[in-house]
């Protein structure tokens, strides 16, 4: 069956299109570069997931819920892979298979470098949140989620409610985030963010204290509109946009915060940009509208290309902090729900992001490299030392 699903999408990928930037090994993956695959005999997905280290694959079909989904395990050498479900409405299937590969390589960096015994995974649903939903959808995708026997636990991540996940529940156990539970992860996701935003600011200007500083804060939907509270609160100048009017507006009446259109905030003059939307909004054309010291929000996978603009950022004197060790504190939520640890111990344990921001950053500046490099190379030491990789 299985197999089944995943000859059907085949058919729909041409991998001369499927343009990865990613690395191919753990030892040297800021360097390579994944070449357009000119055998046709081979199999396009396998030659991606060769490419990028993933373990497996899960093509999700079902003609009567509607559901379409795609369920990535990258690597589970430190344990089971963990990682959100996210529901899109994506262009094609390419660009959602492109999505849950990147997102699930990027869950293994981000629970490796937070010292969590967890591998990486993730999975998408390719449909309109907003009009798709339904108990059935949700409950087949956790039949699904349960024929992977534990090695992929579920979550929620963008376009998913903990109410959609307790449809999933009815399903498989492997599924965390439920309402009773450790519930909805982005208090501690922002609060991270802003424990590792202010670690990001001492570097650039010598101080974390955000008093006065001009933030920019794109996204204030789950996240971002938490971590809008703390920077308000310790007397940040916040700027914020969406997509969502009625949001902002709400937003704007509350903590009398600035508001722009969607497009103008890469030009705001700002001290700070936190990217708490969607990925890839670093790229060639932002990077030179950019007018800011520090990048640090909570979205995945917010370098378009990770070796050029991660480069190009220290070239313009940008510090970027990883995003993937920055927005670790969802997930750390998530884990203490799988180890029955306490909300307090979650808080906890993302304040250490300050830490692990400002370790990241002093390697960077000592060793010269990109900061993004810095993340990763620590975030491959620690798998490395838990023994043989998959890859
Ligand atoms: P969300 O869906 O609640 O919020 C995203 C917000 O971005 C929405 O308000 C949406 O309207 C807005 N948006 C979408 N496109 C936009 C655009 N072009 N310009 C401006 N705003 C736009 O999601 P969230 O849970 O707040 O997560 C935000 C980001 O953080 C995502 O990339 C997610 O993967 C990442 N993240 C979330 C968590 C978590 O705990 N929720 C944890 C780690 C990482």
């Amino acid at each position: 069956m299985v197999f089944f699903y995943f000859c059907q999408v085949i058919s729909l990928v041409k991998l001369s299109q499927i343009r990865i930037s990613e690395r191919t090994h753990f030892k040297n993956m800021s360097d390579l570069t994944v070449s357009p695959l000119l055998d046709s005999s081979l199999n396009p997905i396998l030659h991606s997931m060769h490419a990028m280290g993933h373990e497996h694959i899960l093509f999700c079909n079902d003609n009567a819920t509607g559901l379409k989904a795609i369920i990535a395990v990258h690597n589970t050498v430190l344990g089971p892979a963990l990682g959100g479900t996210r529901m899109w409405m994506y262009q094609n299937e390419q660009e959602a298979l492109t999505d849950v590969l990147r997102l699930s390589r990027g869950m293994t960096y981000k629970n490796a470098i937070s010292q969590l015994n967890l591998g990486g995974g993730k999975a998408v649903i390719i449909g309109d949140a907003k009009t798709m939903k339904s108990e059935a959808l949700f409950r087949r995708f956790g039949q699904f989620v349960n024929t992977l026997a534990g090695s992929y636990i579920t979550a929620e991540d963008v376009g998913i409610s903990p109410e959609d996940m307790v449809h999933v529940s009815k399903e498989t156990k492997h599924v965390v985030g439920l309402p009773g539970k450790s519930g909805d992860p982005s208090p501690v996701t922002a609060f991270g963010v802003y424990m590792g935003m202010k670690a990001a600011a001492k570097h650039q200007f010598g101080t974390d204290s955000l008093e006065g500083k001009k933030v920019g804060v794109q996204g204030i939907g789950h996240v971002g509109a938490y971590l809008v509270e703390h920077l308000v609160a310790e007397g940040a100048i916040v700027t914020i946009t969406d997509i969502n009017e009625a949001a902002l507006q709400q937003m704007s009446a509350k903590y009398g915060v600035t508001v722009v259109a969607p497009d103008q905030i890469y030009d705001v003059d700002m001290d700070i940009y936190a990217p708490c939307a969607l990925g890839a909004t670093v790229n060639d054309e932002t990077i030179v509208r950019l007018n800011c010291g520090v990048i640090a929000g909570a979205a995945n996978n917010q370098l378009k290309e990770e070796v050029k603009h991660g480069q190009l950022l220290m070239q313009k004197g940008i510090v970027y902090a990883p995003d993937f060790a920055l927005n670790a504190g969802g997930v750390i939520n998530c884990f203490s729900e799988v180890e029955g640890l306490s909300l307090e111990w979650a808080k906890q344990k993302a304040e250490e992001i300050y830490t692990t921001i400002d370790r990241i950053l002093v390697r960077s500046q000592q060793e010269g490299i990109p900061s993004y490099q810095v993340a990763n190379q620590m975030a491959e030491e620690r798998i490395q030392s838990k023994g043989s990789l998959n890859i």
